[in-house]
């Protein structure tokens, strides 16, 4: 058994330089990173990090980091046998700009997980019957995710959605084909429709979400933890509380930590213990995938925080 993830991969390139170009102008910058991203590979890579089987469903490019993607994700201990090259486009793309005083540009291109489409979910298809859980974000097209939890819906894989990045809304028919979904402040307020800040917003926000189908919404609220409502419980889950020096992909380190606990079988609840553990884990340490916690440094912070 495993657990499916079916997003987007990508590659960022990252310039550092004193600040900002204006248009039309030529900088000379510092330093230059190349850093393996995309919310689907982040999922990815945090749930194998935490030792999970975890295959990967998706997109590279063939003539743009296309194979240094996959073979990242391969380190990472992915499976990555259904992942499509793509010879029409480049990867997914992200080229940042970052200055001195934290201001940063940042240009996307979806490339490959823009062409995601019924033939990928085809592929999904056909490995679902092994899974435990489908994972899945907004990074590639909408209509593929619908089809994507329509598909883990009808072989009766539960589906995780993270609504991320933030959608102005998203097809009414999606809503019940979720197990979880689990957006933040700002993606829950997109979704329902008022600002969400602080738990009372976010129990609301959690009761429009059911109303609308799905089995159990989380919504994370950084570093005060996370409102988890179903059908018959609400309860809020603090977070752990840690030296914070970047929260890039806490997000995605939370997704993986909650599935890794549904795949280990605990409840929900201690579920949501170990996505907040992850979270917290991912905050205490610079980057994206590089901060997602391994399985022993997973484990020694839970024996320590939850005794
Ligand atoms: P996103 O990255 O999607 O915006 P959050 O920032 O809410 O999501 O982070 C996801 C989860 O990671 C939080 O719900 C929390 O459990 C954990 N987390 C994030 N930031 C911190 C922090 N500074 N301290 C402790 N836990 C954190």
């Amino acid at each position: 058994m495993s657990i499916i993830v079916f997003g987007s991969i990508n590659i960022d390139l990252v310039a550092t330089a004193p600040r900002l170009p204006v248009a039309g102008e030529t900088l000379l910058g510092e330093n230059f990173l190349k850093v393996p991203g995309g919310k689907g590979a982040n999922q990815a890579v945090a749930l194998a990090k935490l030792g999970v089987p975890t295959q990967m469903v998706g997109r590279v490019g063939a003539h743009s980091f296309g194979a240094e993607l996959v073979q990242n994700l391969q380190d990472a201990g992915v499976e990555t046998g259904n992942i499509f090259t793509d010879e029409t486009v480049s990867s997914g793309v992200a080229i940042i700009t970052v200055a001195h005083n934290g201001d940063n540009q940042i240009i996307v291109i979806p490339g490959a997980n823009g062409q995601v489409d019924e033939e990928d979910v085809e592929r999904l298809s056909r490995i679902l019957a092994g899974a435990k859980a489908l994972l899945l974000q907004l990074e590639i097209p909408i209509n593929a995710v619908v089809a994507a939890a329509q598909a883990a819906k009808n072989a009766n894989i539960k589906v995780i959605l993270d609504p991320a990045p933030a959608p102005a809304n998203l097809p009414a028919e999606l809503y019940p084909l979720i197990d979880i979904i689990t957006p933040n402040e700002v993606e829950a307020g997109q979704l329902v429709g008022f600002p969400v800040d602080g738990e009372a917003a976010a129990v609301k926000a959690a009761g429009v979400l059911l109303q609308r189908g799905v089995k159990s919404a989380i919504v994370k609220l950084g570093a005060r933890g996370v409102v988890c409502a179903t059908e018959k419980e609400v309860f809020f889950v603090p977070a752990f509380t840690v030296e914070a020096v970047d929260t890039v992909a806490a997000g995605d380190a939370f997704n993986g930590g909650l599935a890794a606990g549904l795949y280990t079988g605990l409840s929900l609840h201690q579920a949501v213990v170990w996505g907040a553990a992850a979270g917290a884990l991912a905050a205490t340490k610079l980057g994206a995938q590089t901060s997602l916690p391994d399985r022993f440094t997973f484990d020694a912070f839970l024996k320590e925080r939850c005794r």
